[in-house]
């Protein structure tokens, strides 16, 4: 099912490993902006943003945190890079029952990166002085879906508790007045 067309703004965040030197600077302005109260403390273990750091190896890669996962996946990723071995699971931005990264420390809910909403642009962009953070922002123009599943699943659950004769009942009432 379609519907119509809708403007969408999609925010991104452009990590250039190459020129990250692990200064953290990122890490304390975001934990510092998402203290409550704002900027009440800088704890970075409640960052959105966290770097992967192996200051011997000269690795600094910082990864943002992305969707919340129930369980752990099946497969987990491992990568070599220019010679250099990374841990597992390095790049992955979920937070998931595997590991700590990207969990909030006193109450273990998961973290995510908001873009730093009501700013006009995120606090790691700007804080980061080599710019190995850059942010972009584009339009696009999406289809408005309505989510065929999600409608049938309601309509089974009503249909469910109120019985199927009476939802159509309802519907056809509807319809007429609408
Ligand atoms: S502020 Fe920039 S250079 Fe410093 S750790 Fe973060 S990404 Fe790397
Ligand atoms: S955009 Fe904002 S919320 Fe996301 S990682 Fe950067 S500072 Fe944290």
């Amino acid at each position: 099912m379609t519907g119509e067309k809708k403007k969408k703004v999609v925010k991104t965040i452009k990590v250039d490993a190459d020129k990250c030197n692990g200064c953290r600077a990122c890490e304390v302005i975001c934990s510092a902006f998402h203290a409550k109260p704002e900027y009440s403390s800088n704890n970075p273990a409640r960052s959105r943003i966290r770097v992967i750091r192996d200051p011997l190896r000269d690795i600094y890669v910082p990864v943002k945190a992305g969707e919340y996962a129930a369980a752990e996946c099946a497969g987990r990723d491992k990568y070599t890079i220019d010679g250099k071995e990374y841990d597992e699971c390095s790049f992955c931005r979920a937070s998931c029952p595997s590991r700590e990264e990207f969990k909030e420390p006193d109450s273990g809910l998961p973290l995510k990166c908001d873009m730093c909403e009501g700013e006009d642009e995120p606090l790691c962009v700007k804080w980061c002085i080599v710019d190995a953070l850059t942010y972009e922002e584009r339009e696009e123009e999406v289809e408005e879906e309505v989510k065929q599943e999600e409608l049938e699943t309601g309509l089974k659950s009503l249909a469910d508790t109120y019985g199927l004769q009476e939802v159509m009942d309802t519907i056809a009432r509807m319809s007429k007045k609408g």
